[in-house]
Formats: structure tokens, sequence, C-alpha cells
């Protein structure tokens, strides 16, 4: 189901131009424009959902299911040292278009223009803290 003005959709339909990696009844991959490092490619359902909220179990297990054999095509093709996946959802947190959809990123060395960095705060939370947390989420699952 494409959704009118999703530039996603669009490419899906092929009203607009795309490097095609993969393609099947469900889901379509291909090279983000922006190329953060050589290889990086989106993987988006044919379905138009917006991000990870709006997304079904079904869609999400067609979209996920093809994530491993992708990846291992780019590992194959350009032996990066590594791969991250990355998934933004809502303005907040880097999403700019709103069809869902999940970065795999190549990585090659340190310097390759892609940099995640968190600071992680193990020191700051019990073990008591922890459970309390996991249930307070679990609680809306
Ligand atoms: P987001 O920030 O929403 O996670 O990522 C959107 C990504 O889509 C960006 O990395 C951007 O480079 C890419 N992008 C935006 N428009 C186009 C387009 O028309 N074609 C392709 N191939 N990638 C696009
Ligand atoms: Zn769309």
């Amino acid at each position: 189901m494409s959704h009118e003005d999703c530039i996603f959709c669009k490419i899906i339909d092929q009203e607009l131009p795309s490097a095609k990696v993969y393609e099947d009844e469900h889901v379509y991959a291909f090279l983000d424009l922006s190329q953060v490092t050589k290889g990086h490619t989106l993987v988006i359902p044919k379905t138009h959902t917006k991000d990870i909220y709006n997304t079904s179990d079904d869609v999400a297990a067609e979209l996920f299911a093809r994530v491993p054999k992708i990846a291992r095509a780019i590992k194959e093709t350009y032996k990066p040292d590594g791969i991250n996946l990355l998934n933004n959802n809502e303005k907040a947190a880097g999403q700019a278009v709103f069809h869902y959809h999940i970065h795999i990123l190549p990585r090659y060395g340190t310097a390759d223009g892609f940099q995640p960095s968190w600071v992680t705060h193990e020191d700051d939370y019990t073990q008591q803290d922890l459970q309390q947390i996991a249930a307070e989420i679990n609680k809306h699952i």
C-alpha cells in the first residue's frame, strides 16, 4: 500500500530512481544516497509504515528476516570490518524520512564516517533499579 507524498513509496513504485540492492514481494533494499560508508543500504517494507511504533508484527517479521542475507552480501562484496544496523524513530532520534527503514552501515576502520558514541551509566543503577525499570516497561507490553 503506497502512501502519497512518501519518497520511499515513490522509490518502490519506481516513480523515483534508486540503486536497488534487493527486492521481493515484501521488501525493497537500496543504497542510501548519503553513502555514509560504502555500501550503506536502506531496507524498507513495501507496506508504508511510519516508524517502529506503527509497524505490525507481520511487516516487521518480513522486513527483519531479509536483513541478515543483505548484510552477508555486503560483507562478502566489500569485506567491511563490521556492520552496524541503525533505525531512527521520530525527529528527535534523527528520523528524516517517515517510511520505516533500517540502515545497514558497513564499517571500515575507525575513521570511516560513522561515529556511534554513547555514554555508559552502569555505575548509576543497582540491580534493583534495573529490575524496577524492566518491570515498568514489561507492564506495557
Ligand atoms: P533517517 O534519517 O530518516 O533515518 O534516514 C533517511 C535516509 O534516507 C538518509 O540517510 C538519507 O540520505 C536517505 N535518503 C533521503 N532521500 C533519499 C532518496 O531520495 N534516495 C535515497 N536513496 N536515499 C535517500
Ligand atoms: Zn512510504
